[in-house]
């Protein structure tokens, strides 16, 4: 299957550009096509890894840092749409800190047409936020786009992981720091749900890959077939 083909049409009252105010295209919501043609030239000349989850500028499928060292993230385990930046990152702030729920489908949209997804997924889950940060905020941002995402593969969204620790903000601590932050911060609290499925986790943002690489962790001690983690957005390699 085609991954992306069932999404449907969503539509929202208003006709705005959430980036530049111009009118929005029914084709993807809240965004114009300018916008939307400016986020997708963004990426032409990038290549993203699949083992380490960045964008970096080439043609090679790895980078150069995962083809030296192949056995350090495993193959086929992130994929991601766009580098977080620009209009993308503005996207993304829209939805988690304007409320604006419904962009969530244009960042679908441009998952699918962008990430190189397959389609061998029995199921689609979210990276769940730590139960304070959720009353906090009122939603996840990346359930409304695993939701979002599932309709698109015509796949069922299940909650499967929970986060036991509230680990703070990752964005300034170097990457061992990290791995140690988020280790254990993620548990299955229904095994037998995962066991044997092939699972799709989604995030918005895939900064370094610690936090979704510990919820795969997490399912794959469960039993899961396999766990990959699809996110709309991901940092781009210092080479
Ligand atoms: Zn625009
Ligand atoms: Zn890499």
């Amino acid at each position: 299957m085609k991954a992306g083909e069932r999404l449907k049409r969503f539509f929202w009252p208003t006709t705005r550009c959430v980036l530049c105010g111009g009118g929005s295209d029914r084709r993807h919501p809240g965004l114009c096509a300018e916008c939307y043609g400016e986020i997708l030239a963004r990426r032409e000349r990038l290549c993203f890894c699949g083992r380490c989850g960045r964008f970096y500028p080439g043609t090679f499928r790895e980078c150069p840092h995962c083809y030296m060292e192949p056995r350090r993230f495993p193959k086929n385990g992130l994929f991601a749409a766009v580098p977080y930046e620009d209009a993308a990152a503005a996207l993304v702030k829209k939805v988690k800190y304007g409320g604006r729920r419904d962009l969530v489908f244009a960042m679908a949209r441009l998952f699918f047409r962008l990430s190189e997804i397959d389609g061998d997924f029995d199921v689609v889950t979210a990276v769940p936020l730590h139960g304070k940060k959720q009353k906090q905020r009122g939603f996840n941002q990346s359930e409304d786009l695993a939701r979002a995402i599932a309709e698109g593969m015509d796949l069922p969204f299940e909650r499967l992981l929970r986060r036991v620790v509230d680990t703070p903000s990752q964005t300034t601590l170097p990457y061992r720091q990290r791995l140690v932050n988020v280790k254990g911060a993620f548990v299955v609290p229904e095994p037998a749900k995962a066991a044997g499925r092939r699972i799709l986790i989604v995030d918005d943002v895939v900064t370094t890959g610690a936090t979704s690489l510990e919820c795969v962790r997490a399912l794959k001690e469960a039993g899961a077939e396999r766990a990959a983690v699809g996110a709309f957005a991901a940092g781009r390699s210092q080479v």
